[in-house]
This record gives structure tokens, sequence and C-alpha cells, in this order.
């Protein structure tokens, strides 16, 4: 098959479509330059975003008069196990208050409860009540990102972003150590487009769909470490994925936030005991993620697992809590006839996040020039353990940090010459269609079973070599 390429061009070319990329582009737009966002599947209704619980982490004492930036920063940095890029895990706690509560400006509705109070969690690792999250009742548990995303995309839109929706970039290219332009394919009008940019701005997302288990959505296959490396660019801590320890396996699979460990819930193996205590006695069923999912996994290959996982059990959880917070998943048991907190619920750990990433400075650019990241794309803010919560605060303080530093960084710059056939024809040989050779779903396959044992919940320098 012979495609054709076009070229266009931009000030400052996104990569990506979901919270960080639409919030980058709204902050670049208001700097006055053109924006593009290329999107692999369709900006605002895709990536980890879409199917997100929503929890967004402020520490401050406007949320919980008892917190504060420097808590946050401590939590963040607790949980990260020291490994976290203490300027990143600051710039996020320091500009969570502004950032999270200006999304108001874009037509999001912050959750409230009946009394008009903000709805407020407390998920594991986090020492205050500092979770909040988006009004979302309205929306499918699989789509309640867009409570977000759809009023960042629409303003946006206002602004004057060009979208490219189903256009997967598939390279990204530098000259002299500077970004010049991408390669992308525009799968509807089946057309490669080289995308010439003074500045990019990758926000693809993590690489979940890199391993056999995992929430992640299909379009979360590690695009952004490989543009990024490809690119010229660091990656740095690439062996810290995160393993969510609370996604249902029966009676539905869902994602079960753990924020619900806070409000009472306990975790018991298949003799009913609650075993979280002997592995964490302080915290107990409030370990952080990598604590429980390290418990869960042993527990099951002790012999004491159910299914390949253990209860939740909620019966401690408030009933009204229960249906005012986890409406989504007591609504699910509801159809199967089922009531939440009462029937067995069976949970497993799955990768959920990736804490490596690009390596960036504090203007999220990488070491190639006029090349920025945000959003899972970055390495770095969360060390080896992410807080619930943290991800979206990140997507949208760094989103709005990477918009500003990219359009500075454009403004000084002249767009890159258009490319000509020749080195057009360059970039295109090793991406041709492949007639012959290993097929493609069995090596993905294998794929993510390498990084499941070898990179996986128990992993040694030993088994990341191997694999
Ligand atoms: C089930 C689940 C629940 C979660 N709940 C929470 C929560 O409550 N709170 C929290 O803080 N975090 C949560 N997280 C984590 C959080 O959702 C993500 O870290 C965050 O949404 C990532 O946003 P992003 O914009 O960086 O990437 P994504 O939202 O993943 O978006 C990536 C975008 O890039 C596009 N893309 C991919 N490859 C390419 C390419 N080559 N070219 C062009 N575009 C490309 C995708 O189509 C998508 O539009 C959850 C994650 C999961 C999986």
């Amino acid at each position: 098959m012979t495609l054709t390429v076009d070229q266009l061009d931009t000030d400052v070319l996104i990569v990506g479509g979901g919270l960080a990329g639409l919030r980058a582009a709204i902050a670049a737009a208001e700097g006055g330059v053109r924006v593009m966002i290329a999107c692999k599947r369709k900006a605002g209704r895709s990536g980890n975003t879409l199917v997100a619980e929503g929890g967004i982490a402020v520490g401050s004492p406007n949320v919980d008069p008892e917190d504060s930036i420097e808590q946050h920063v401590a939590d963040t940095l607790a949980s990260g196990k020291d490994l976290c890029d203490p300027i990143l895990s600051r710039m996020l706690a320091e500009n969570s208050e502004k950032e999270v509560f200006g999304l108001t400006r874009f037509g999001v509705v912050l959750g409230r409860d009946k009394s008009g109070n903000l709805l407020r969690g407390q998920p594991p690792g986090h020492t205050k009540r500092r979770s909040l999250r988006a009004e979302s009742d309205h929306l499918p548990k699989n789509a309640r990102g867009q409570s977000i995303t759809i009023p960042l995309l629409k303003f946006a839109e206002n602004l004057g972003v060009t979208l490219l929706d189903r256009t997967p970039i598939l390279r990204l290219l530098s000259r002299d150590g500077a970004i010049e332009s991408a390669l992308a394919m525009d799968e509807e009008k089946e057309r490669y487009l080289v995308i010439h940019a003074k500045a990019v701005i990758i926000a693809a997302g993590g690489a979940g769909q890199m391993f056999s288990l995992t929430n992640n959505t299909a379009d979360i296959t590690g695009d952004s470490y490989a543009l990024a490396l490809d690119a010229g660019a660091d990656l740095r801590d690439m062996e810290f994925p995160q393993f969510y320890p609370n996604w249902g396996i029966s009676p539905f699979r869902s994602t079960i936030s753990s924020v619900m460990m806070g409000e009472g819930a306990v975790f018991r193996n298949k003799n009913q005991e609650r075993f979280m205590p002997s592995y964490y006695p302080e915290a107990k069923d409030m370990a952080t993620r990598d604590q429980t999912s390290l418990a869960i996994f042993q527990e099951v290959q002790a012999g004491r697992g159910v299914e390949g996982g253990v209860y939740l059990d909620a019966s401690g959880v408030d009933r009204e809590v229960l249906e005012v917070k986890f409406h989504h998943l007591t609504e699910a048991m509801r159809r199967l006839n089922l009531e939440f907190g009462k029937d067995p619920v069976i949970v497993t750990p799955v990768v959920h996040h990736y804490m490596g990433g690009i390596s960036v400075n504090r203007h999220l650019e990488s070491g190639v020039h006029g090349l920025f990241a945000a959003g899972e794309a970055c390495g770095g803010t969360h060390g080896a353990n992410r807080l619930s919560g943290n991800a979206f605060s990140e997507c949208i303080v760094f989103g709005a940090l990477s918009g500003a530093a990219a359009t500075e960084y454009a403004r000084g710059r002249e767009m890159p010459r258009p490319a000509g056939k020749e080195s057009i024809a360059a970039m295109l040989p090793s991406l041709a269609f492949q007639e012959e050779g290993p097929d493609i779903a069995d090596l993905r396959r294998e794929m993510r079973e390498i990084n499941w044992k070898k990179n996986g919940i128990i992993r040694t320098e030993e088994s990341l070599l191997a694999g």
C-alpha cells in the first residue's frame, strides 16, 4: 500500500488528548500561539483519564484545615520511598490548589455533598483528607473522566486549538539537539503527515498495555517513552510500574477506589483472616498501593488466595458513604442482584500507572530542546510509588506549566523548514508495512508476559536484566 504524505505546521504540537494534553493545549493557546493536538484516538475521550475514578489530591488548609503544602510534599516523598525528584513533587503540591480549583474556569464541577461541602476522601498513604473529585455521577463508570475532559476539550476548541483525532504520532524528529517535526498517520484519510512544530509536548500517557494484566485503556502502549527515547531524550525510573491492588475480578471487573480503605473496608484471605495487619502493623489496610499489592501477591503465593486474589470486605463502610461516594460500585452490584458490603467481592493487583517516564527539568523540558512532557509521560514526580489522586493533580499542574513553557520556547524560534522529498523518504522505510516476519500479536503477547514476570510485583536487577 502506498500512502501520500502531507505537511502541516504549528507552533506547539501536543501528542495525546488526555487530561495532561488538554490542559497543556489550553495553556499554550492562552499564550497566543498556534496549537495542535494529535491524538491516537479521540481527544477528551481516550486514555486512562477517561476511565479514571477521578480522585484529585490537593494539599491545602482550604480543603482539610489540618493540611498544608508541606504535608502533601512529605506524604508524596514518603510514598515514593524518597526516590522522587523532590523539585517535581514540590511543584505538584505547590500548584495543585490553584490549578485544581482553576478547573472551574473551564466549566468543571467539583463534587459536593448534599450540604454543599466538597466531597473529600483520604486514600491510603495520604495523612489528610485531601482527595477531591469532579462531579461525575451522571456519567457511565468507564467514562467518568469526561467530567473534566469534555469541558476542557470545548474550552480548547473555542480557543482555536486544532484537533487531529485518530492521528497517532509515529516518530519525533530532532535536529542539532532541538525538536523539529513529527511523523503521524492520519488513519481516516489514510495518509502520512509530517507536522513541523517549534515545540512538542508529549502527553501520550503511560505503558500499562505493555503488561499482561492491566486496567489501562487499549491506547496506552508506552508511546510517550518510545517517542522520547527515539528523539534523543532520557527516561528515568522505568523499573517502577505501579500495581493497583483493588482491581475487582469478581463479581465484576472494575477498579475499586482505594478511597474505600479510608472509609473502613479491609482485605481478607480465603480463610476470612485480615492479613494486612500482619504485614503492616501500623498502616494495616491503609498501606500504600505497592505494599498492599505485595501483601496480596504473597497471600496468593502462600495458597491463601481466592481465584487468584483476595476478598475486599466493605461491611465496615457506612451505608450512606457507600451510596454517595461509591455510587457506581453499589449500582453495579445491584444490577447483579447483589449488595456491596454484604456479598463477596474479590480483588487482585494489576498494572495501573507508570511512575517512570521522560526525564524533565523544572520547566518540564527534556534533554532535547523544545521537547516537553506532561502527565503520566513524565518520570520522577512519584518516585517508587504514586499516591492516589496525585496523577490527576500532576496532569493538571504539569499540563498547565508545560503549555506555558512550550509557548515561551516557541515564541523565540523560527518555524522549521518543510521537509524535502528525500528526508521524508528517509523517515518512512522502517515504518513500512511488513508483509513477512513474526506475527505482531504474538510478539505483543510475549512482551506483555515478559514484563509481567520480570518487571512484576517482585522484581530484582537480575530479573529486569533477564527480561
Ligand atoms: C482505572 C484507572 C483509574 C484511575 N484513577 C485515578 C484517580 O482517581 N486519580 C488519579 O489521580 N489518577 C488515577 N488514575 C491514573 C490517571 O488516570 C492517569 O495517570 C492520567 O489520567 C494520565 O493522563 P495523561 O493525560 O497523562 O494520559 P492519558 O489520559 O492516558 O492520555 C493519553 C493520550 O495520548 C493518546 N496517545 C497515546 N499514544 C499516542 C500517540 N502515539 N500519538 C498520539 N496520541 C497518543 C491517547 O489516545 C490519549 O488520548 C487512574 C488510572 C486508571 C487506569
